[in-house]
């Protein structure tokens, strides 16, 4: 299969950017309280939750947003959309259909976006929330 993205952000793979607060993140240099870590992806919760479950997830590598992704990083979302659904259990989502999740990813300044590097929220659990 092949797909017709932007050929944007190679510059930025595999490396990192050291004044990215999420960068220091995945660094360890900040703290964080972690849901799942592996190879190539970073999940770790919200520090100002808007529902009763609220995490991220991020690449590794320092992409600034979902408008810098491209081909080569359709095995990566893939697998982060995978494990939305497994971990949005894990930390206390209750099961479809009553239940459930949202995912959201803002994306530049008319997104809403004030961290860039690309991060998808996950957010669940019984309502009302703060937000949405
Ligand atoms: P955005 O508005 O860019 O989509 O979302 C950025 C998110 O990062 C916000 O929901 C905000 O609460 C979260 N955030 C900002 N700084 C920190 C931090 O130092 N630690 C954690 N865990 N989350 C953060
Ligand atoms: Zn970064």
């Amino acid at each position: 299969m092949s797909l017709s993205l932007p050929p944007q952000a190679h510059d930025h793979l595999g490396h990192t950017d050291p004044n990215c607060l999420f960068c220091k993140i995945v660094a360890g240099k900040i703290p964080s309280k972690v849901v799942y870590q592996d190879d190539e992806i970073f999940i770790f919760h919200d520090i100002h939750p808007w529902a009763p479950v609220h995490f991220l997830m991020i690449p590794k590598v320092h992409i600034p947003s979902l408008a810098h992704v491209n081909e080569s990083h359709v095995g990566l979302l893939g697998r982060m959309m995978v494990l939305a659904s497994k971990l949005a259990l894990q930390e206390g989502c209750n099961p479809y259909p009553e239940g459930g999740f949202r995912l959201l990813s803002n994306t530049g300044a008319e997104g809403g976006q004030e961290v860039h590097h690309l991060h998808i929220h996950v957010m669940g659990g019984p309502r009302p929330w703060l937000k949405g």
